[in-house]
């Protein structure tokens, strides 16, 4: 091993160390680190000013009581997160996730990949993520209310345009980031439209946003197919999940003539040979907030597999837009015998790293969510760019400006991914890429 290598298997031993029990955190780290070791070898100013170790460490970690009451009159309690991770690029910017699986090594996970995801945008945003233990499910919009209302309670002295800007992720969507607005608002007795993105059009919001992730996925998967001279033409795609990202990705790629035959949610999931009716599945997610099973009251042709993986069924392009971890190694094996040809993350990081071997050693493109979807979070950037602004753009002018940014983002992954002697390798290309542009910063900056 090289002093290098020796180096970086020291600092994630350190991470691990330090931050005991945090599964997804220490998955998050490594696989970056794994990546470093040609650019670290190349730049040993990086080592000598510790900059991954620091990289490693968040700059600020808030965590804090939520208590709201539910409408049987009930006191409950959750807990709130939120990791101000790197601000070398920017202002902490980051979704809060509501889900009761949220824990502090999910939220370090999360704003750890964020801070090369928003680099790699190549716009002026660092690093951060938030939310809560509190499950969403099932729950009144008085529940909601009431809930986001004491969350922002006390985030709200953390935040701010200049300093941390919180959007949506997985339960956080338009409703909930309208009653934190509201509450931010009251609380500071200020209409600070670029404290929060992903805001409704009325107050502050940028078309787009609501596509983007989505969209920015598959604009991203289009790009690397045009790079080996393919396209969705004709493509059998799969796309995981029915929430925000999944739908808008499911509807890029029937614009771009590929078919999404399945979706699904945490109870199972649907499989439309036709092509998924993707107003349908918006409908029963956004406006009912049901259940994905109910997909078949209107298309009976359609099946639905209760509980199950829906990477047992095959595809060309596999999507996952759902969550971490969720094609595993042997889902992997399935998709590469059944001819998938690639693998695009929407979510972030839902692939294992043992999934990711597979499919790379099986020589399919893969695109890591921190590449894949980083749409989303370059919308948000342009959202605060109108914010700042105080202008609004068109729906055609801002998808130019976030197709322009994932061709940017694709481009930086395939030359960095040569340049290190890695070609084809997005992942490489990606973590190399994203991580330079923050170690530059930093390094600027001095020992803070
Ligand atoms: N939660 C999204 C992500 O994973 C978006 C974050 C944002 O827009 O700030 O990138």
């Amino acid at each position: 091993m090289s002093a290098v290598d020796t180096h970086l298997v020291g600092v994630f031993e350190d991470v691990v160390r330090r931050n005991p029990g945090e599964r997804e955190f220490h998955q998050a780290v490594r696989e970056v680190l794994e990546s470093l070791a040609p650019v670290v070898e190349k730049h040993p100013e990086y080592t000598e000013a510790s900059i991954i170790e620091r990289m490693c460490e968040p700059e600020r970690q808030i965590i804090f009581r939520v208590p709201w009451v539910d409408d049987e009159g009930n006191v409950r309690v959750n807990r709130g997160f939120r990791v101000e991770f790197n601000s070398a690029l920017g202002p902490y910017k980051g979704g809060l996730r509501f889900h009761p699986s949220v824990y502090l090594g999910i939220v370090k996970f999360l704003g750890f990949e964020q801070i090369f995801k928003n680099s790699l945008t190549g716009l002026p945003i660092g690093g951060g993520k938030g939310g809560s233990d509190f499950d969403p499910q099932g729950r009144s919009d008085g529940e909601i209310m009431r809930f986001c209302q004491s969350f922002m309670a006390e985030l709200h002295r953390h935040i701010g345009e200049y300093t941390d800007v919180p959007a949506g992720d997985i339960g956080v969507g338009l409703r909930e980031v309208g009653f934190l607005f509201g509450q931010y608002k009251r609380l500071t007795n200020k209409y600070e439209s670029g404290v929060l993105t992903g805001k409704g059009l009325n107050w502050g919001g940028s078309l787009v946003r609501t596509e983007a992730t989505g969209y920015g996925t598959v604009f991203f998967a289009a790009e690397m197919l045009k790079a080996k001279g393919d396209d969705f033409e004709g493509k059998r795609v799969v796309v995981s999940g029915s929430g925000n990202v999944a739908t808008y990705a499911a509807e890029k790629v029937h614009q771009l003539g590929g078919t999404v035959i399945a979706c699904s949610d945490s109870a199972g999931y649907i499989v439309d040979e036709k092509g998924i009716d993707v107003d349908e599945v918006k409908d029963i997610k956004e406006v009912r907030r049901g259940r994905i099973k109910e997909y078949l009251e209107k298309h009976p042709h359609a099946s639905y597999v209760a509980g199950g993986s829906i990477w047992d069924v095959s595809c060309d392009i596999a999507l996952p837009c759902a969550t971490q971890n969720e094609i595993e190694e042997d889902h992997a094996i399935h998709l590469v015998k059944n001819g998938c040809v690639l693998v695009a993350e929407g979510a972030n990081m839902p692939c294992t790293p043992e999934a990711i071997h597979v499919v790379q050693d099986a020589g399919i493109l893969y695109a890591p969510g921190k590449a894949a979807n980083a749409g989303g979070v370059a919308t948000s950037a342009l959202e605060m760019q109108q914010n700042a602004s105080r202008d609004s753009w068109s729906f055609e002018y801002t998808e130019d400006r976030l197709q322009q940014i994932v061709r940017d983002i694709h481009k930086r992954c395939v030359t960095t991914a040569d340049q290190y002697g890695r070609p084809g390798n997005y992942v490489v290309g990606a973590n190399i890429s994203g991580f330079t542009r923050v170690a530059e910063a930093m390094l600027a900056f001095g020992v803070i």
